[in-house]
């Protein structure tokens, strides 16, 4: 049983992790979601919002597609995280070359903590490839419409934090 860990903030989670999600399904038969507490990042939504979003989008997907994803909250290192959930792969998405330089300092540091835990990088498709969580904070925050970035009870999510 192939086990892949996705980590991220996911505040709020977009049609970019959505595609993320979707292409994962393919690589692995159990997908954890891994929603990082980040208090340092200051989120938007609480870790119970980001959850039941992300939930609520995941079980969409397996209704699609099958298999089985798990939303896991976590606020270790990751690569502990990952040897938690029993993950041999971590997944992560690269919009632009700006990703990069982070994700290759970061693969090289876990790769040093657990060299047996392989990290693989997707690109999501060309019309999600530039959403951003932050990006879609400003725009709703600024009263500008999301619902090409995020499903429809995001954008209602959103709405109601900024009123
Ligand atoms: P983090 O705080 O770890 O960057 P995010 O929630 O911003 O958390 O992103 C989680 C993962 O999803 C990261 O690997 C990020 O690069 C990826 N990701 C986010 N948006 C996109 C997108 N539009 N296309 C591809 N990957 C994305």
């Amino acid at each position: 049983m192939r086990i892949g860990l996705y980590p991220g903030t996911f505040d709020p989670v977009t049609l970019g992790h959505v595609d993320i999600i979707q292409r994962a399904m393919a690589l692995v038969d159990r997908l954890v979601i891994g929603v990082a507490i980040n208090r340092d990042k200051g989120p938007l939504f609480t870790l119970d919002e980001r959850v039941a979003m992300i939930e609520a989008e995941c079980a969409a997907i397996t209704a699609k597609t099958g298999g089985e994803i798990i939303v896991h909250p976590f606020e270790n290192l990751l690569i502990d995280c990952a040897r938690d959930v029993g993950a041999t792969l971590i997944l992560r998405g690269l919009r632009a070359v700006a990703d990069f330089e982070y994700e290759f300092q970061m693969v090289g540091m876990n790769r040093a903590l657990d060299s047996s835990i392989e990290t693989v990088f997707m690109m999501a498709d060309a019309r999600r490839q530039a959403i951003a969580s932050k990006l879609v904070k400003e725009i709703a925050r600024l009263g500008g419409d999301v619902s090409k970035f995020v499903t429809p009870p995001v954008v209602v999510a959103l709405k109601a934090k900024f009123g």
